[in-house]
């Protein structure tokens, strides 16, 4: 199944490293134009450097400002595809989540997704030629993991947001889908996971007996923003081997 952007162009956030990286560089290789934001500059300018290709368009900001946001994606033009995937993980045992990082991951992983999806999804309805999101959400939205309070409830908001975006959004031809990975071993997953023995624990919860790779997540997303998924719409698709089938 050969899937191709030819002529659209992609909003990716998060686009410095991990997932959002390769899902930018993996669209521009597919003919899209691509919106690249993230908030390290010294990324997009390595981004820039490895894709050689004047498709890629950076913009940096730090998207738990939400103003700064407005501002930094006011003149961003017509989008077809976004990819909601910036994301941040503080643990913290349950008695111990302090004010300040429940904001902070709250205002990236949900308000920022809000934000940047009802940005683009104007520009998606005035023009009237539809278009595809993708919530880069998790299989912690679904399933709890010790010291992830914060980080499991804002992806169980994400979830809920995808689901609501798809009834409000469907009318205009807008989808709107998550894909929920498993650990992927990116800087974040290495966060939670690189002790071999808590990886352990988690492996041997997933029938396929492996974490993600980068490259799963990847084609999961582009499969939810192609057509070839024309009729998914508020779906939360788990790249988890199986995980959430347990
Ligand atoms: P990552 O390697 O840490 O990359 C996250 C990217 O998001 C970085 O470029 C980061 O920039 C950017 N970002 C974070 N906060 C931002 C902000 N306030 N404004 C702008 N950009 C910001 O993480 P990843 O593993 O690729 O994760 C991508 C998504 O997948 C996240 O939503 C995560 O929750 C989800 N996910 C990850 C895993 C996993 O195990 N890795 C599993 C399930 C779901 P800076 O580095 O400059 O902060």
């Amino acid at each position: 199944m050969e899937i191709t952007f030819t002529g659209k162009r992609a909003l990716v956030t998060g686009a410095g490293k991990g997932i959002g990286r390769a899902t930018a560089i993996a669209l521009v290789r597919c003919g899209a134009e691509v919106i690249a934001v993230t908030r390290t500059k010294a990324d997009l300018d390595s981004l820039l450097q490895e894709v050689q290709c004047p498709s890629i368009r950076p913009v940096c900001v730090d998207l738990s400002d939400w103003d700064a946001t407005a501002t930094a994606l006011k003149d961003i033009g017509l989008v077809d595809l976004l990819v909601n995937n910036a994301g941040c993980a503080k643990l913290q045992p349950f008695l111990e989540v302090t004010q300040d990082q429940f904001d902070m991951s709250f205002n990236v992983n949900v308000k920022g997704a809000l934000h940047v999806a009802q940005i683009v999804a104007r520009g998606m309805k005035s023009r009237g030629s539809g278009g595809s999101i993708v919530n880069v959400s998790s299989q912690a939205a679904q399933c709890a993991f010790k010291d992830h309070a914060v980080y499991c409830a804002t992806k169980g908001a994400l979830d809920m947001l995808t689901r609501v975006m798809a009834l409000e959004l469907g009318p205009y031809q807008i989808r709107v889908n998550s894909v929920n990975p498993t650990v992927v071993m990116t800087d974040m997953g290495k966060i939670g996971w690189s002790d071999p023995e808590k990886a352990k624990t988690m492996t041997s919860r997933i029938p396929l007996g492996k974490f993600a790779e980068v490259e799963d997540v990847v084609n999961s997303i582009l499969f939810l923003l192609s057509d070839k998924s024309a009729m998914t719409n508020g779906v939360t698709l788990p790249v988890d081997g199986g995980a959430l089938a347990c």
